[in-house]
């Protein structure tokens, strides 16, 4: 239900923006509770739990937030202690967005519509009693989606619809909502019709994210011919910390996902979008940290185009 966030500690070394730093880069959307990051594939341990070296990868890959799931809570919960919960949270520092909320039609085998819509509904309230930002997921739902968001727009101060994978349609339906970002991963980079529609999102709209360990880029995806930025991987069972895992998909990998944006935008400048990206993380869900410089030069008209 509640979203927590990592920040790399020795974030002044990457201070001011310069050429011998790597441009900063968020992955919105990452599970680290999820047990492949414990070394577990399938209820088998094949290694052990390494998000300490991940999160190391991820760092010198440039990323420099992380925004995590925490495990949802029980629905049924009551408001009030899902509320005073967010509260802490919030006090903490520790919970930057409600989430994850939203419809999926392609898994109403785990939750039928009617209930998936009635705690979307519900989830504005807690989002509009937070001042929090939400994390959306929406999947082959949009037109309900929507005019759930319509009905609550006053609840909503802004918000990511991440891992988006639906039409161009669907796209300019949900940037129609003020304040609404798009998040893509390697699950909206699989064929040629889904980097039409990424191409499309404009870039101050937009968002990066891995959703690791699922959805990386794969290289029967249309997407992997714009990667360029590759590790060195090893099968689960040849478990070696230098190296990436084959087939699990981790938060310096955004690198890539970045990689395949520019390439379908034919945006030459990658650290520009890169930091464009930032921004846009920054605004949303770290206002307190937004750069005020970077803004100024950003409405001035002098940030990327
Ligand atoms: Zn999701």
């Amino acid at each position: 239900m509640f979203i927590h966030s990592y920040v790399k500690t020795d974030i002044s070394l990457c201070l001011p923006l310069s050429d011998v730093c790597l441009p900063k880069k968020t992955d919105i959307a990452v599970n680290f509770t999820d047990g492949m990051f414990k070394g577990i594939y399938h209820g088998k341990q094949c290694h052990a739990s390494d998000i300490a070296t991940v999160l190391s990868r991820a760092w010198s890959a440039g990323v420099d937030r992380i925004i995590e799931f925490e495990e949802s809570g029980d629905p049924e919960k009551h408001f009030q202690a899902l509320l005073s919960l967010a509260q802490e949270g919030i006090e903490k520092g520790k919970v930057v967005a409600i989430g994850e909320c939203g419809l999926d039609y392609d898994r109403l085998h785990f939750c039928p519509a009617e209930i998936q819509k009635k705690y979307f509904e519900k989830q504005f309230e807690l989002a509009y009693a937070t001042k929090l930002p939400m994390f959306l997921h929406m999947r082959t739902a949009a037109d309900d989606f929507c005019e759930i968001m319509e009905r609550n727009k006053n609840r909503f101060t802004a918000g990511v619809t991440h891992s988006f994978t639906d039409s161009a349609e669907d796209r300019d339906k949900l940037l129609s909502f003020n304040n609404m970002y798009i998040g893509v991963n390697g699950c909206s980079l699989k064929t040629s019709e889904n980097l039409d529609v990424v191409r499309d999102i404009p870039i101050e709209r937009l968002m990066i994210e891995t959703d690791s360990p699922y959805c990386e880029i794969k290289n029967t995806h249309a997407g992997i011919k714009l990667v360029k930025s590759v590790w060195p991987s090893k099968k689960k069972e040849k478990y070696d910390q230098d190296s990436i895992v084959k087939g699990r998909n981790e938060p310096c990998l955004v690198r890539q996902v970045l990689e395949v944006v520019a390439g379908c935008k034919r945006i030459n400048d990658i650290e520009q979008l890169s930091r464009t990206i930032y921004h846009n993380t920054c605004r949303v869900f770290f206002p307190q940290d937004l750069d005020s410089a970077a803004d100024a030069l950003l409405s001035s008209g002098h940030g990327p185009q």
